[in-house]
């Protein structure tokens, strides 16, 4: 490999934040650029183009002779920040600390349908979507050099998607992000302290209370969280304690993709044309290491979080780390649980 093919992981000193540098630098007029230029059958991801893509990682294969030979296919990410190839390389650079982004980065191509939504691909498709998260996410902790394996999708411009095909992104990354690292120290913390896993305490707490509750099915619940960031956020958690996506259950994944389809079209009823990323927190890498922590499976929970674009982050949230919530939770969760 070219070393000018290796992007590199840095760490922020202050507040331990891992950002990845690209090789080649971007030049001013590079970051302006038309959004949505794969529309109708200029899309690399529809079926009937697959010679075009890198081949499959995975793929669910679609019997008959319809149109397109697969339900959902897992491909190399076209411009990958995370390569599988190489070692960490982790050295110092005078008082900072770096290594090679070493990891994966893939595309999950949710459907053979350009045009459908994810909220309308109906709940046989999206169980195989469920189904190709776990598988992936399953394969890639047997890597020991990767810490965390993240899911996300982005849904709408304003959500940063690139594609108006749907798709999910996978990204495995060689540490843990600082995001689901405060989530994981946050538990541990939880768990020293009352020797119980603050996500159940919340699932217990939430169908208590109710107010905050947009669905329940009998896996799984769907809420606005007490403090949410942004208006409608909304979590799904299984309610059987669980610290690892990929070990999901066939029930709990028809359970699931109940769930999730029923939360994106209630937010859609509520917003016509909204853009949202969703995510799965999943535990870190179950290999042992050195500084793994024994309790991990006890006090931390998976679940998925949806996060609606209503509003811009200004200077605000971004200087302070704090926000304002211009819908409560509570009235978040009664319009959500309203609409049909
Ligand atoms: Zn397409
Ligand atoms: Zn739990
Ligand atoms: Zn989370």
């Amino acid at each position: 490999m070219n070393t000018t093919d290796i992007h590199e992981l840095r760490k922020d000193p202050l507040l331990g934040r891992w950002v990845a540098v690209l090789d080649r630098p971007k030049a001013p007029g590079d970051y302006s650029f038309p959004a949505d230029t794969d529309h109708g059958d200029s899309c690399m991801l529809c079926a009937g183009r697959e010679k075009e893509t890198l081949g499959d990682i995975l793929s669910i294969p679609r019997s008959g002779d319809s149109a397109g030979k697969w339900w959902t296919r897992v491909i190399p990410h076209f411009a990958p920040v995370f390569r599988v190839e190489g070692d960490l390389g982790r050295r110092g650079d005078g008082m900072y600390d770096k290594m090679n982004s070493v990891g994966a980065s893939e595309i999950i191509i949710e459907s053979p349908d350009h045009a459908v939504r994810p909220e309308d691909m109906g709940l046989d498709q999206m169980m195989r979507v469920i189904k190709t998260y776990k598988d992936r996410m399953a394969d890639l902790e047997r890597d020991a050099r990767l810490r965390y394996t993240f899911i996300y999708k982005n849904s709408g411009s304003e959500a940063g998607a690139v594609y108006s095909h749907p798709v999910s992104y996978l990204a495995s990354t060689p540490i843990i992000p600082k995001r689901v690292k405060e989530e994981l120290d946050g538990a541990k913390q939880y768990f020293a302290y009352k020797e119980r896993c603050i996500f159940c305490d919340m699932i217990r707490e939430e169908i208590r209370t109710g107010s905050r509750i947009v669905l329940e099915t009998r896996h799984f619940i769907a809420f606005c969280p007490y403090a949410s960031k942004f208006p409608f956020e909304t979590w799904i958690i299984p309610k059987r304690h669980h610290c690892a996506f990929q070990d999901i259950t066939a029930e709990e994944i028809e359970d699931m993709s109940f769930i999730l389809s029923t939360s994106l079209q209630k937010l859609r009823q509520c917003f016509d044309g909204l853009s949202f990323n969703y995510f799965i927190h999943s535990a870190p890498n179950r290999i042992p290491r050195k500084d793994h922590w024994h309790t991990l499976g006890e006090d931390f929970h998976w679940h998925l979080e949806i996060m609606p674009r209503l509003l811009r982050t200004s200077g605000f949230e971004w200087g302070s780390g704090c926000y304002v919530l211009p819908t409560s939770p509570e009235y978040a969760a009664q319009y959500l649980r309203e609409v049909k």
